[in-house]
């Protein structure tokens, strides 16, 4: 896709570090999916996998957690939070 930003380039698949805040959790994940732009350096993280982080960054802050820095990994891997036991 054409960068939005500086509509100079066209953006190429890489990855990019993303933070996110929730409640009083900042959680930064490294190597997320992105589209990157070699002119501007604006990167677009990738929407699955943002919606995934911010699912995964609610339930961190539900639980407490005030930091954490992790390498992204897909879902099917990324370590998931006992929600459903905690009844
Ligand atoms: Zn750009």
């Amino acid at each position: 896709m054409k960068c939005l930003i500086c509509k100079q380039a066209e953006t190429y698949p890489g990855v990019t570090t993303v933070t996110l805040e929730r409640g009083g959790l900042t959680l930064v994940v490294k190597k997320v999916p992105a589209q990157v732009c070699p002119n501007c350096g604006e990167a677009y993280a990738d929407e699955n996998a943002t919606s995934q982080l911010l699912e995964t960054a609610g339930e961190m802050a539900r639980i407490g957690t005030l930091v954490d820095v992790r390498q992204y990994m897909p879902p099917e891997t990324m370590p998931q939070y006992p929600v459903k036991s905690l009844n």
